[in-house]
């Protein structure tokens, strides 16, 4: 019964996010996740504070976001508070998300700055063969995978705007340390019924790293144009 209900549920998640993309009526979902929160700083370094700059990056990047008439932009955190995982996991996919992303600050042993992008491993997917189901949408055969694990059934959608947003975080800096997107297993990610990515907007271990009105602007830039790229892409391709 619980594999049945889960067919339903990937089915009707499937069909209502192909509805959408194809008659282009309906707005986009983007679920932004501002890291850490309330108990929780995430780093600190050098007078930057992570927790603050991954809300109010996102904040940025959704007004811009809000602008396009066909996006809505909804937060896992508003305000300094303690969101756990579950939380918010639960609250993007109760708010029918079509994207998930997660803003993070990293802090690396190297004075570059840059931005990292990561999305799941299909390698770590925690399930046996005997988990994974197949089922038929028309005349194609669409394999299922249990609730758990939603995340990585969204990975070729993840990997297009992972690859496009690290090329283009890549142009910002200015830098080429980070040739690809990486792929790990983010405890975030795994359970999210839409395409996700994590990205590390910067590193606060470069002095180099100003956090001014300027910075804000130009990677929320960056940011945001992205995520409008992937879904007039996605608009086409459907
Ligand atoms: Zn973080």
């Amino acid at each position: 019964m619980k594999k049945f209900l889960f067919i339903c549920f990937i089915f009707i998640t499937t069909f209502i996010t192909t509805f959408v993309f194809t008659l282009g009526k309906g707005k986009h979902i983007v679920v932004l996740d501002p890291g850490h929160g309330g108990s929780d700083s995430g780093i600190v370094i050098g007078g930057h504070i992570e927790k603050y700059i991954d809300l109010k990056l996102s904040e940025i990047i959704g007004e811009k976001l809000s602008k396009n008439e066909n996006i809505k932009v909804i937060y896992t955190r508003e305000g300094d508070v303690d969101d756990s995982i579950k939380s918010r996991e639960i609250f993007a996919n109760n708010g029918n998300g079509n994207l998930f992303v997660s803003i993070h600050c990293g802090s690396y042993l190297t004075d570059k700055n840059f931005g990292v992008v990561y999305l799941l491993n299909e390698n770590d997917i925690d399930v046996s063969s005997a988990d994974l189901l197949e089922g038929n949408i028309g005349d194609k055969t669409i394999k299922f995978f249990p609730f758990k694990i939603a995340g990585y059934y969204f990975l070729p959608k993840s990997e297009n705007i992972a690859t496009s947003m690290q090329n283009s975080l890549n142009s910002f800096y200015n830098s080429y340390l980070i040739k690809k997107p990486i792929h790990l297993k983010l405890r975030v990610l795994e359970n999210i019924v839409m395409p996700g990515i994590l990205i590390e907007v910067c590193n606060l271990n470069s002095e180099s790293f100003t956090e001014d009105d300027k910075w804000y602007d130009s990677i929320s830039d960056v940011i945001s144009n992205e995520i409008i790229k992937f879904f007039s892409e996605q608009n086409k391709n459907e």
